[in-house]
């Protein structure tokens, strides 16, 4: 069995990681650094440079050169074969890059170590694609021996944005389909969470990635962050994030027409039917709000319950919440880790204070937890209400914390219009057993994914994105490569 805390301090001793540029591992040419702490104690992990914009143009500069110099001699054979390469390394250093996760962020061991399915599928499946795309020989109306035909290219430069909730898989997911078409990457990871993004590239140059095909510039959102969106020879910003970040990003981009997608936030509808089977249907509903803390766009934050099955469920769930074990992540047996920081517990706390003022009824939780272990962290207890109210505060914005909003409904062409009733369309589930109501409330609700009789299914041969304010774009499945190619037209006067 592996001790976590003993390969923990090997990991990270507090001393300075550098970020990657072209090839180096570089400082920011100002020298500032950002602090990187467990949200679990709050000791110093590491220090990371604090990138600027005159970071920002170094890296970019050295995606295009690679962009345009050596990645576009591989062959997508060689990008295939790398990618697997680079799945076999992630595969064989999944525990460090895990419990790497774990300490910078807070993400429950156990949690992490699931997530391999989904990051080395994702690798694995782009792998598969790097070989398979292709353009369309396309009859034309004009006539004699005139030929068309259209060629896939990559788009060039792609700045990818991510936060900090999923650094694994939130840099795995826009780096190997941006890899599989020959783009090149300038990702600037959460200054949350940038400790396990580095390592990740660390992996992928020592595969044998050309210099600048990925540049890793840490940095703060408003500096690195900001010059990376507006930067002038990027030809997409991918971002994922909040959606007030997204907005801002997109203001940007629209200054100079650059494309843009985007993965925002969520406010997701959970709807029990009155026939749902309620023993499958009680533990998934939990865990789609309390997973991760609730720092997951998916969280199933609204929980709409037939008024008939309200009190048994409303009881049975509120049981389950308390009985979640919350502690460190480094623990196997801990299911809620800490929030990701001090500020992040303030507005979770702030939100409960809301949902109390306006009336909610609480049921269990409402407060930071505190304990053994618990000393110096940002935890939170996962906090069920009751009575709220679809014009509750709670009820329409993202906490990004452990907090269910219950709702009791009557029918179902009601639900759906609640349900639909916010700005948001990321993910929505449904419990029933009655398979015309499934198929009716997959067809109705406003989401990019439905999930019926289960939650949080993610798989890299799935489209996943949002509607709405919940941006725009799909990653996974064959969709994202669209988000990096062009189509070139080709005609010939034979
Ligand atoms: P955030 O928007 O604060 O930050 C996300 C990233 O954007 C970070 O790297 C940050 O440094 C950067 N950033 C901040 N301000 C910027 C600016 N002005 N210009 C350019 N970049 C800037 O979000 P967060 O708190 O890190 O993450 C939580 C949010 O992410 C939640 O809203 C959550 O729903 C969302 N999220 C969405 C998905 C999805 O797939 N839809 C997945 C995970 C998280």
């Amino acid at each position: 069995m592996t001790d976590w805390t003993a390969r923990a301090a090997e990991l990270y001793d507090g001393g300075h990681r550098r970020m990657l540029i072209d090839g180096d591992w570089t400082d920011a040419r100002s020298g500032a650094v950002i602090e990187a702490r467990n949200p679990a104690d709050g000791r110093l992990l590491a220090t990371v440079p604090r990138a600027d914009s005159a970071d920002i143009d170094r890296a970019v500069a050295a995606a295009r050169r690679a962009f345009e110099g050596p990645w576009s001699r591989f062959t997508p054979f060689e990008r295939q074969a790398l990618l697997l390469r680079i799945a076999d390394r992630v595969e064989a250093e999944w525990q460090d890059l895990c419990l790497s996760d774990t300490l910078d962020m807070g993400m429950p061991i156990q949690r992490s170590l699931a997530n391999s399915r989904r990051v080395l599928g994702m690798l694995r499946f782009y792998a598969g694609q790097a070989v398979a795309i292709h353009g369309l020989t396309i009859p034309n109306s004009f006539p004699g021996d005139i030929r068309s035909w259209t060629v896939r290219e990559p788009l060039g430069v792609i700045g990818a944005i991510i936060p900090w909730n999923a650094p694994i898989a939130g840099s795995v997911w826009k780096i190997a389909p941006a890899l599989a078409t020959g783009c090149t990457v300038v990702l600037k990871p959460s200054e949350e969470a940038s400790l396990t993004v580095l390592m990740l590239a660390r992996i992928m140059q020592d595969c044998g990635l050309p210099p600048g095909v990925l540049n890793v510039v840490t940095g703060l959102g408003p500096e690195a962050g900001a010059a990376l969106a507006a930067h002038p020879d990027v030809d997409r910003v991918a971002f994922t994030g909040s959606t007030g970040t997204g907005r801002a990003i997109a203001q940007a981009a629209a200054g100079n027409l650059r494309r843009v997608s985007l993965e925002l936030g969520g406010k997701s509808p959970v709807i029990l039917c009155r026939d749902a089977d309620l023993d499958r249907a009680i533990p998934i509903a939990a865990m789609a709000v309390f997973a991760n803390s609730g720092q997951i766009c998916i969280a199933g934050s609204r929980l709409f319950v037939a008024r008939e099955i309200q009190d048994e469920v409303l009881s049975r769930l509120a049981d389950q919440a308390a009985a979640l074990r919350i502690g460190p992540g480094l623990d196997p047996a801990t299911e809620i880790g800490p929030l990701i920081s001090a500020r992040q517990a303030d507005r979770v706390q702030g939100y409960l204070d809301r949902g109390l003022a306006q009336g909610a009824r609480l049921l269990t939780g409402g407060a930071r937890a505190e304990g053994p272990g618990l000393a110096g962290g940002h935890f939170f207890q996962p906090t069920v209400f009751a009575d709220v109210a679809d014009d509750m505060t709670i009820a329409r914005e993202e906490i990004f914390g452990p907090v269910l909003s219950a709702l009791p409904f009557d029918d179902l062409d009601e639900v759906v219009t609640r349900a639909n009733a916010t700005p948001y369309g990321l993910a929505a589930g449904v419990f029933t057993t009655h398979l015309g109501t499934a198929h009716k409330l997959a067809r109705r609700l406003r989401a990019g994914t439905v999930w019926v009789n289960m939650y949080h299914a993610i798989d890299p041969a799935v489209p996943f994105g949002g509607v709405k304010a919940s941006g725009h774009g799909r990653e996974g499945g064959i969709e994202h490569l669209d988000e990096f190619l062009d189509s070139k037209a080709v005609w010939i006067n034979t």
